[in-house]
């Protein structure tokens, strides 16, 4: 028998391993088994499928099978391929990026003695064999490498491989490091339950410490022993210590008499069982119809977009959806775009759901991960998970419905590392597989999306006013060139600002003010010379970050210190300009001194909790001003905020790329919708050097369709998505002279079968970065044209061009539908 394994690296396919005799039965798809790959390395990988076709070359044993049960359910498996083929991303990265790490251990597998073997007598071991026992008995655990050198030989796979077949030695997986279970010690009574015979020789054992029978009777009543029926509770060490008030003494003193015994066992840290306890709220009159629209809508789409503006209350219509789904056994994908809107929907939805809500985000540690990945695997219960892009990976036993929320948002595209996948879309494929339905909200619907509901594709549902009659919120452009001609502005904030916050703080009142730019100030120049520092990697220049005093790449993460004399020129003439979040955060509380401001951006978050605390504090008010990066626009819901503020708006409105539209509608049209959530109304104040763009007249009349109309005609005139397909593709190398010379390569190549379809070379806005030196092209190709055709060219284009000398040590890569 073989097996084929998928393994966690950036490579093409699946490998085939030999199965071990007598494991064939254990062994199944979706099994998660170590290998050997390479000389010294070693694996986790998932087997893909068994086969009996003879590859006809040697093949690598497999080392062990880590589970009895397989860890991936195949729907899962069957969306990675999609990934996969769709994202032209290779298999093992799907792999990667799909299971936590606590379940992929690699390399450094460590070996030692099964000591319930004992010593193995009788047992014919060859000399080698013998040679490693000896080698274990002496050093107890040894890495499989240090075994190899020991014995000399390049590989001690096979003999490593028998042993443990033969039960005489373990290995020990770097999962026991990686993942850490949680345990729990439970106390139970010696006496079977009803053996009332037992239990009066206990109190009778106790009769002389008045503690030790307060304990007694304690876990009499906590875990029910005396009740005729009802299920036996479980009591842990910890409860019952706590709840008679005793030392851990008293209790080992009982545990020694024989009374009782203590148990330590593994626990799920996600298997609460707690009900929730409060039903979804009552829907108004507008929502149940648009609730009764999206099920009738489900009744022949698979698909719904629900357009409601900001503050319509959608996420109370997917409670009510989420709850009829649970209600008939089915499990729940909820996906947001930000952790940082999990927060505030985990504390909503945890009333109505309790324990069956479970949480996943890369915030939470790798063993916390492991649990939930565990939790939905071992049961089929019905369960909602929400999460961000990562938890459509999760294995789902029977997904009822989807829910994609702020599903406009350009986060839900992963870029690096890869699969360059789409969470939204690739959520939608994952329902298809389950014959789930899917139902997508926004305020501000992508075009891709809204273009296919207009068509019949999704079905429609449009809620067009806000909870309980508050209005959206008046919208004010401020010209800043008049501003700065007039000296009206206060440093980056204009005198209609200034004046509506401090409006807003005299009626205890909060503010957002959102900024798109992170540290103190985006420019560093000399200004005697015009040097400017530049990070060591990437073509960028550095930020200020005030805090820290140091100069940052947010490319690659390098950083050295504010030189205080200009390093080209010797001057004591360095100058900062522009403006990050740290920045406007100091002058908001220079021009409000009695305010309290905080700051929401990737460096204060970068610790666990510190986005729920930032979140609550302003939810609590206890902080006034909110400044942020697009983490304060999604989703967020707090009702004391009368203003909502853009500090800048150019950087938005100018970005060369055909989505920069879109991209700067959603993103002042969601700022709004964080003002005037309750009955007043607010406002929102957009600062620009562009008053006369389209756009912000669109978003100052909160119209979404005219927005639209306009954008799908530009879109429909030159070309773009949906009306075409876009697929960018990235070539890099560290030598810039060779990154050219296979772009001009490459070129003639993609020319030669896509013709004027191809758009490129050009070397992107950020062309270097962390040393690699990259050219992309852009492929645009008729949306009614196979895609999977496509793929194959380009799979074929890439085989023909790696062969030649200029595309030596050229990375190639591809963004399929890029955000
Ligand atoms: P959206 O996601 O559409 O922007 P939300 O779901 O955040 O809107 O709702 C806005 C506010 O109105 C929230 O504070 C929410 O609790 C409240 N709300 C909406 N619908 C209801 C309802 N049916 N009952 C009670 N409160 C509601
Ligand atoms: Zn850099
Ligand atoms: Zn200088």
């Amino acid at each position: 028998m073989y097996a084929e394994i998928i393994l966690p690296l950036p490579l093409r396919g699946t490998f085939t391993y030999a199965v071990p005799a007598g494991s064939e039965a254990d062994m199944q798809t979706g099994s998660r088994v170590l290998v050997q790959f390479g000389k010294k390395k070693y694996y986790t990988g998932i087997v893909d499928r068994m086969h009996s076709d003879d590859p006809g070359y040697e093949v690598k044993p497999i080392m062990a099978l880590l589970d009895p049960r397989p860890i991936t359910r195949y729907p899962q498996l069957r969306l990675w391929k999609w990934i996969s083929e769709y994202y032209l991303a290779p298999l093992g990265e799907v792999f990667k990026a799909a299971v936590p790490s606590g379940l992929k251990p690699e390399s450094d597998t460590f070996v030692s003695l099964n000591e319930d073997f004992g010593t193995p007598e009788g047992v014919k071991l060859t000399e080698r064999q013998a040679l490693v026992v000896m080698l274990l008995e002496e050093r107890k655990r040894m890495r499989v490498s240090e075994i190899e050198s020991e014995l000399k030989v390049k590989d001690a796979t096979g003999i490593i491989s028998r042993l443990l077949d033969a039960g005489i030695v373990n290995i020990d997986e770097k999962i026991v490091e990686k993942y850490h279970a949680r345990k729990e010690t439970y106390i139970e009574l010696n006496a079977l339950r009803g053996d009332h015979e037992t239990l009066h020789g206990f109190f009778d054992m106790t009769r002389r410490s008045r503690q030790q029978e307060k304990t007694l009777i304690a876990y009499l009543d906590l875990s029910g022993w005396m009740s005729p029926n009802g299920k036996l509770r479980d009591v842990t060490r910890q409860e019952l210590i706590k709840t008679v008030g005793i030392t851990p003494g008293i209790l080992k003193a009982l545990v020694d008499k024989g009374v009782m015994r203590q148990e330590k066992r593994t626990i799920n840290r996600f298997n609460g069982r707690q009900e929730g306890h409060s039903a979804p709220s009552p829907l108004s009159a507008a929502q149940q119809t648009a609730l009764g629209e999206i099920r009738s809508g489900f009744r022949d789409k698979q698909t719904v977009m629900l357009h409601g503006v900001t503050g319509s209350g959608k996420t109370e219509i997917y409670s009510h959806l989420i709850a009829s789904a649970l209600h008939d056994g089915n499990q729940v994908l909820y996906l947001v775009p930000e952790i940082s809107l999990t927060t505030q929907l985990t504390d909503r939805l945890r009333t109505v759901l309790g324990g069956r809500l479970l949480v996943y985000h890369s915030k939470f540690s790798d063993s916390e991960r492991v649990d939930i990945w565990k939790r939905l695997l071992s049961g089929n219960e019905p369960l909602v998970v929400l999460g961000a892009r990562s938890s459509v990976f999760l294995p789902f036993a029977h997904l009822g419905l989807v829910i994609v929320d702020e599903e406009h948002e350009s986060s839900f595209k992963q870029f690096d590392p890869a699969p360059r996948y789409n969470a939204r879309d690739t959520a939608m494929m994952l329902a298809t597989m389950h014959g789930a339905k899917v139902l997508l909200g926004s305020a501000t619907p992508s075009v891709e999306t809204y273009y296919k509901a207009l068509n019949g594709k999704y079905g429609l549902v449009t809620l067009s006013e806000r909870y309980e009659g508050s209005v959206l919120p008046d919208v004010e452009i401020v010209d800043m060139r008049d501003q700065r001609k007039k000296k009206l502005n206060t440093g980056i904030l204009s005198s209609r600002l200034v004046s509506e916050i401090r409006k807003s703080l005299e009626n205890n009142r909060q503010a957002i003010i959102f900024q798109n730019r992170r540290g103190f100030a985006p420019v560093v120049v000399c200004r005697q010379c015009g040097w400017i520092p530049k990070c060591e990697n990437c073509d960028v220049s550095l930020v200020y970050h005030k805090f820290s005093n140091l100069l940052k790449c947010h490319y690659c993460g390098f950083s050295h210190n504010l030189p205080s004399i200009c390093p080209a020129c010797g001057q004591n003439s360095i100058d900062i300009f522009g403006y990050g979040t740290e920045r406007i955060a100091e002058e908001v509380h220079q021009v409000f001194p009695d305010s309290r401001v905080s700051r929401m951006d990737l460096d204060t978050t970068r610790n666990k909790d510190s986005h729920q605390e930032i979140i609550e504090e302003f939810a609590r008010h206890d902080t006034d001003i909110l400044v942020g990066t697009q983490m304060v626009t999604k989703g967020l819901d707090f009702g004391d905020v009368r203003v909502a503020a853009v500090v800048n708006a150019d950087t938005l409105l100018s970005f060369p790329d055909f989505r920069s539209n879109e991209r700067a509608f959603n993103m002042l049209e969601q700022v709004s919708g964080r003002a005037g959530r309750r009955k007043e109304k607010g406002t929102v104040i957009i600062q620009t050097t562009d008053p006369s763009n389209p756009v912000l007249e669109f978003v100052r009349r909160h119209s979404y369709r005219e927005y639209y109309d306009r954008e799908i005609t530009e879109r429909e005139k030159y070309r773009y998505p949906p009306f075409t397909k876009v697929i960018n593709i990235y070539l890099r190398n560290k030598d810039s002279a060779a990154a050219d010379r296979a772009a001009a390569r490459y070129s003639v190549l993609l020319r030669s079968i896509f013709g004027n379809r191809v758009l490129g070379p050009v070397k992107p806005f950020v062309s270097r970065v962390a040393l690699w030196y990259i050219q992309s092209f852009m492929l645009k190709i008729e949306a009614n044209a196979s895609m999977k055709k496509v793929k194959e060219l380009l799979e074929m284009i890439y085989s023909q061009a790696a062969a030649m000398p200029e595309m030596k040590s050229t990375q190639v890569y591809y963004d399929v539908d890029p955000a």
